[in-house]
């Protein structure tokens, strides 16, 4: 245990409890290297939840993003070595359970005649928004090459974070964040300032990945998803659930079915080495015939993850957890 945590006791960020011990010492950042330092992942022992501590600072938080943490290679702006848009379509294609679980929110907002505007919070290169396909959306992100990208695919970029940005309140009807919330503590603002953005009969879609998956449960530390240093709070299904309900919001529907990102998880897992994004963080690039037969290893390890990734999301052990909630009583 480092002299750090010792000074200050870890609370549980979402029991708030004080039962709480070092599960994981001195976690290395496996995906990205993009810092020397090493972390204590602690765990509590009434809601079992695993987050890291000390919270690293805002400044040292942000050392840990490299420009490709969000944004991946865009065939689109760069040529990108891809033929005819491919990693477009692919980006297309296994955003599937995305589009399929939010597509259903602006459905049924549309037929309830609701004036539909959406917001992407932690929106990466817009890839989300195009796919889902509402005009007028918006995306929100720190990244001014992910901003870029948005904005090329003629969406709405809005730079910032959600307690400060120039977003009028109750001006949107759907808020989305795709692994984001396990980035944040704490995640109390966040989500009020979520409510604050619903217009009437708004609502939110959220994902995290589910530490409670089969995956994290036999690679333990191992398991990508903790994404050290970067993944602060590491929710599960259950406690996603539990923070989200205690922030004033009525849960209505879940997913754990997820082609883009559960597969992806348990690759990297495997061979962190090999997560293209990483590897252009670190070479600058990833042009090149290495480069390529690097691309398709790792595509190799995530198409033989699917059955898998499959399997445990269908037994309500999948890698990550998407909610569609809304608040309670109306209220914004
Ligand atoms: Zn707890």
């Amino acid at each position: 245990m480092s002299a750090a945590s010792l000074a200050s006791p870890a609370t549980c960020p979402v029991c708030h409890g004080q039962r709480t011990a070092v599960r994981w010492s001195q976690r290395p950042d496996r995906l990205f290297r993009a810092t020397s330092g090493r972390f204590d992942l602690h765990a509590c022992a009434d809601c079992r939840t695993a987050f890291v501590h000390p919270v690293p600072n805002g400044a040292e938080l942000a050392a840990f993003y490299p420009e490709t943490y969000w944004v991946g290679p865009t065939d689109r702006e760069q040529g990108a070595g891809v033929p005819g848009g491919l990693l477009e379509r692919y980006r297309r294609f296994v955003l599937r359970d995305h589009v399929r679980f939010t597509g259903k929110v602006v459905a049924d907002q549309r037929a309830a005649g609701m004036a539909v505007r959406v917001l992407d919070v932690g929106c990466g290169d817009g890839s989300f928004l195009e796919a889902l396909g509402v005009p007028g959306s918006l995306g929100m992100d720190l990244s001014k090459t992910a901003l870029r990208a948005v904005r090329a695919r003629g969406f709405g970029a809005v730079r910032g974070v959600l307690d400060d940005c120039p977003i009028r309140p109750g001006s949107c009807s759907l808020v989305t964040s795709f692994h984001f919330l396990e980035h944040v503590h704490p995640i109390e603002p966040v989500l009020a300032s979520m409510r604050r953005l619903l217009a009437p009969g708004g609502e939110i879609v959220v994902q995290v990945p589910n530490a409670d998956c089969l995956q994290a449960k036999i690679l333990g530390r191992h398991w990508a998803g903790y994404d050290v240093p970067r993944h602060l709070v590491n929710y599960t299904a259950r406690t996603l659930r539990q923070v989200v309900e205690r922030c004033g919001f009525e849960v209505l529907a879940e997913n754990q079915q997820c082609l883009r990102d559960n597969p992806t998880t348990l690759s990297n897992s495997l061979v962190p080495g090999l997560y293209p994004p990483s590897r252009m963080s670190r070479a600058g690039g990833h042009g090149g015939l290495l480069g390529a037969l690097a691309n398709m290893v790792y595509l190799g390890f995530t198409v033989a993850s699917m059955p898998f990734s499959w399997f445990e999301a269908a037994l309500g052990r999948g890698a990550s957890v998407m909610l569609r909630a809304r608040p309670r009583d109306g209220a914004r």
